[in-house]
């Protein structure tokens, strides 16, 4: 098995190689890893190698298996996405799965179903997933994909085997998306260090968008948390009340440099928010604090994902950003 272009992760590459040579292949595979990592990536080319036809150098990414399996049109490759914000599989989708899954390939060896389980998947849909993992049909192998197996029930855990991605070096990110996207050495190596060598993120924030809408907002609102008044932050919120996953995205960004606040409290530097100025300006709050401020974007992230009412959420979260901030 070959992973053209596929940065990093030796140990997954090593293990994903065995399995393929040793023509044991599990049956269910989990890929872990955080927004960006590459898990979408890995996913469809293991199940690309899967299907393709030469069998000494899958994927060869030229035979008409590899072809279609790029076209999205392999028809023993299958891919279901879970819907929502949370973007997560419901019994229904599992029940249609577990139905497909007795149909033989129709032209490859094995059928691969690519399973995306968002944050949330409901428990019920989960033992449904358990049931045909347990008694899997024959020439059948799932691919399950989500940012962390803790989301899921251990019985499920159980019965995959987990691979974690990690992304690659920042020399390695950094090389690979310069090339890429034809950046100078220096703007692809200060990318990559923004980004923690994060590919996903990395060509989101070339492509602007969302990414450095919510970049520009947590930066904004992390200023404003030392600011005189609550109301320049619930000013500076309005676009996240309409938008749940610009939202989302920004917590994650204040969380970010709230981490870097804590960290440069105790003289260290900097590292994951990228904004040094904010994060400066905060660090001097109590430690106490500080973790506080951490958690309470961990709490409404899950508020968020919980779909509760957005205006109600995004105010009370001004409000206790600003006291938190005290
Ligand atoms: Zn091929």
């Amino acid at each position: 098995m070959d992973f053209p272009d596929f940065l990093g992760n030796e140990e997954v590459k090593a293990t994903l190689r065995k399995a393929f040579s040793s023509g044991r292949f599990p049956h269910a595979i989990l890929l872990q890893g955080e927004p960006g990592s590459g898990k979408r990536t890995l996913a469809k080319l293991i199940a690309k190698a899967l299907v393709c036809r030469d069998k000494e150098h899958s994927p060869c990414g030229i035979c008409p298996s590899c072809i279609r399996a790029d076209a999205g049109s392999h028809p023993d490759i299958r891919i279901e996405e879970g819907s929502g914000v949370t973007r997560s599989l419901s019994v229904d989708t599992v029940r249609a799965i577990t139905a497909d899954a007795f149909r033989m390939p129709e032209e490859a060896d094995v059928s691969v179903y690519l399973l995306f389980l968002g944050s949330r998947t409901l428990e019920a849909a989960q033992n449904k997933l358990l049931k045909l993992l347990e008694e899997p049909p024959p020439n059948v192998l799932f691919l399950l994909v989500c940012e962390t197996a803790d989301q899921l029930l251990p019985t499920i855990r159980s019965r995959t085997q987990i691979l974690s991605l990690r992304p690659p070096s920042l020399e390695q990110a950094a090389r690979y998306v310069g090339e890429k996207e034809g950046l100078e050495r220096e703007q692809a190596e200060a990318l990559a260090a923004l980004c923690a060598g994060n590919i996903g993120r990395m060509l989101e924030e070339i492509s602007g968008g969302e990414a450095a809408a919510a970049y520009s907002l947590a930066v904004k609102l992390a200023a404003a948390m030392t600011g005189p008044s609550e109301h320049a932050l619930l000013e500076i919120s309005a676009p996240m009340l309409k938008d749940r996953k610009l939202a989302r995205e920004v917590l994650s960004r204040l969380e970010m440099i709230f981490r870097d606040a804590c960290v440069m409290r105790f003289g260290g530097q900097a590292l994951l928010g990228s904004a040094e100025k904010e994060a400066g300006a905060l660090c001097s709050l109590p430690k106490k604090q500080l973790i506080s401020l951490t958690d309470l974007t961990e709490e409404y992230k899950e508020k968020i994902d919980r779909n509760a009412n957005m205006t109600l959420l995004v105010t009370t979260f001004c409000a206790r950003l600003k006291e938190a901030a005290k």
